[in-house]
């Protein structure tokens, strides 16, 4: 887990890369690099608050799926370099505007510096995990002690669904396991409903893909109690899916139907749901930098 050893092993990849001189599959070096930081305001209820999520888009990423809702931010095209300190400055604007939490999205690949970061100054409010899943459990282990909140993605439970769309075969043995870790983070709200520590998991529902959703809900069904989980319909075409013909539509009602009528039936009760409507690109944010 340290940038100045030649070997990254900072997410499963593992790339054997000298990160100081070369980009790893996450497309990154050892350069901080963000796209956004802003009050977001379409996050789950319990981590927007009255003013917004603190929320900080890191560039790169270690998963890749070919549909990514935010193609030019993980494929590194878009952004500007940051200083560990000017991270810092960024937490403190947040928490100056009154963002609910500080939301760090996509982190993983820069773990070590929002660790540096963290020591100079941890914020008075939550600090969000915002991971796709694919995680080694050493990396989250050391920081775990910073994170209040893990707001991690199950994407798919199927191993050629993951290879498919993401080029991971072990996609859900990998990511069960991270949250099966993060889920030890006590549930804990405050009197306006506001997530101060626990775990929230997020399932985008994919075109066709019906029956892996209902494999995802009947695995979370096993960690119910421990954590909350949104079922999200908002997919939108976008991406690299020339060659996913699949993709190129939203999902229908019916789909979406057929997913919530199985949560409700297996009794999860701490779940979200978005309307169908939030199927829209006008959720996708226009990039800073
Ligand atoms: S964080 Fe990036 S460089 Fe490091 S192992 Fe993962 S993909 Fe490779």
């Amino acid at each position: 887990m340290n940038l100045n050893k030649t070997y990254c092993n900072l997410c499963p990849n593992g790339c054997k890369i000298d990160k100081k001189s070369q980009k790893g599959l996450c497309g990154t070096d050892n350069n901080l690099r963000i796209a956004k930081y802003y009050l977001h305001a379409f996050e789950e209820p319990c981590l927007t608050g009255d003013k917004g999520s603190g929320t900080i888009f890191f560039c790169g990423c270690s998963l890749r799926c070919v549909f990514c809702q935010n193609y030019p931010v993980s494929r590194n095209i878009t952004g500007k370099i940051i200083s560990v300190e000017q991270l810092v400055d960024i937490f403190k604007q947040l928490e100056d505007m009154g963002a609910a939490n500080i939301n760090l999205v996509n982190p993983t690949h820069y773990s070590d510096q929002i660790i540096r970061a963290l020591d100079i100054y941890k914020p008075n409010i939550p600090i969000v995990y915002n991971t796709h899943g694919y995680e080694n459990l050493d990396v989250l282990q050391k920081i775990d002690r910073y994170i209040d909140v893990y707001l991690p993605d199950l994407k798919y439970f199927s191993p050629t669904l993951s290879k498919r769309y993401s080029g991971k075969e072990n996609y859900f043995e990998i990511a069960s396991k991270a949250i099966e870790f993060m889920v030890k983070k006590p549930l804990v709200f405050d009197s306006n409903r506001q997530m101060k520590s626990g775990t929230l998991v997020r399932h985008l529902v994919l075109p066709q893909c019906t029956s892996d959703s209902k494999k995802i809900l009947d695995w979370f069904s096993t960690i119910k109690d421990n954590a909350y989980i949104t079922v999200m319909s908002q997919y939108t075409p976008f991406g690299e899916i020339d060659d996913f013909p699949e993709l190129k539509r939203k999902i229908t009602k019916r789909e979406y139907k057929i997913v919530i009528d199985y949560l409700i039936s297996l009794n999860i009760k701490n779940a979200f749901y978005q309307q169908i409507e939030s199927a829209s690109d006008v959720y996708i944010p226009k990039w800073d930098f």
